[in-house]
C-alpha cells in the first residue's frame, strides 16, 4: 500500500480491497480523521506516526514519536541473527538489545526464538514504556527484561550475553539538519551519532567485550559509508574476530557481526 492508501485505510477503518469498493462508514468523524492525517502527512510527519503502527518482520508495532520507526534494513540484521543462533548451536541464548526502542529488534527475536533469554534497554523512559508495550501485546511481556539504562550504564556487571545487538543512533551530527523532514521527526537521541556518526560505536564496541561470553557475538546496524571505521574500532578493541559484514537492499554495507575471542 502507499501512504496514501494507509492513510485512508486507517481513517476508515477498512482493508485496501474494501477502499476501493467503497465498502467503508465514512461518517463526519473518519472524514476529519482523514482531512487531519493528510494534513500532517503534508507537514512531513510519517505515516507511521499518524497511524501508530509500524510492521516489523511480519509484527505489529506501536509507535510514536519518542521511538525510531522500524527500517526495512533491521530485519536484515534479525534474520541473521536467527540464522547465526541456529548455526552456532546455541541453546537458549542470552541477548541484550541496546537501545531498544520500540523493541522491534527484542520482541521480534523473542518470539521467532523461542527459548532465548532477552534483555532490551534503553535510555530514554518513554521509549521503554513503547517496548514495553509492544512485548505485552505480541505476547512476549513476560519474557522481555526491560532496562532503563543508558548504553551499559546499568545493566548488571555479572551478566554475560552471547549476544549483544544495538541499531545505536549512527547518522553523523554534521548531516542531522540536512534529513529529510520526516526523519527530522523522529527523536534526535536515536538518529544523531556525534562525530561522523561514530561515537555510540566508540563506547559500544569496547565495553560490549566485558559482557560477551567467549565466543558470544557483537552484532551492530551502521550507517553509510562507516564500515572502514567500525572494523578499526574492532581491531583495536583487540578482542574480536571473525568480523563479518553484511550488505542492506541498496548495497550498502549495514550489519556488522564480530566474535568475542
Ligand atoms: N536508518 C536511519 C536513517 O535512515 C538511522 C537509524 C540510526 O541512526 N540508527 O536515517
Amino acid at each position: 500500500m502507499d501512504s496514501f492508501e494507509q492513510l485512508a485505510c486507517w481513517a476508515f477503518n477498512c482493508d485496501r480491497a474494501q477502499l476501493y469498493t467503497g465498502d467503508y462508514a465514512a461518517d463526519e468523524e473518519n472524514i476529519q480523521l482523514f482531512h487531519d492525517a493528510l494534513d500532517s502527512y503534508a507537514r512531513g510527519i510519517p505515516v507511521q506516526y499518524i497511524t501508530g503502527e509500524a510492521e516489523f518482520m511480519g509484527f505489529d508495532f506501536d509507535v510514536n514519536p519518542s521511538v525510531l520507526i522500524p527500517r526495512p534494513e533491521t530485519e536484515i540484521l534479525v534474520e541473521r541473527v536467527l540464522t547465526l543462533i541456529e548455526r552456532e548451536g546455541i541453546s537458549e541464548p542470552s541477548i541484550l538489545d541496546l537501545g531498544t526502542g520500540s523493541g522491534a529488534i527484542a520482541v521480534s527475536l523473542t518470539k521467532l526464538s523461542p527459548s532465548c533469554k532477552m534483555v532490551a534497554s534503553d535510555v530514554s523512559e518513554e521509549a521503554l514504556e513503547v517496548g514495553r508495550e509492544n512485548a505485552a501485546a505480541n505476547g512476549v511481556g513476560d519474557r522481555i527484561e526491560f532496562i532503563l539504562s543508558d548504553l551499559f550504564e546499568r545493566i548488571p556487571g555479572r551478566r554475560k550475553f552471547d549476544l549483544v545487538i544495538s541499531n545505536p543512533p549512527y547518522v553523523p551530527s554534521e548531516d542531522y539538519d540536512s534529513l529529510p523532514p520526516e526523519v527530522r521527526s523522529e527523536p534526535k537521541i536515536a538518529l544523531d551519532g556525534g562525530q561522523k556518526g561514530l561515537e555510540f560505536y566508540k563506547k559500544i564496541i569496547p565495553d560490549a567485550a566485558k559482557r560477551l561470553d567467549r565466543g558470544g557475538y557483537l552484532i551492530l546496524e551502521i550507517g553509510y559509508g562507516q564500515a572502514r571505521a567500525i572494523k578499526d574500532l574492532f581491531e583495536s578493541a583487540g578482542s574480536y574476530g571473525d568480523i563479518e559484514i553484511l550488505k542492506d537492499y541498496n548495497d550498502i554495507d549495514r550489519i556488522v557481526f564480530a566474535k568475542r575471542r
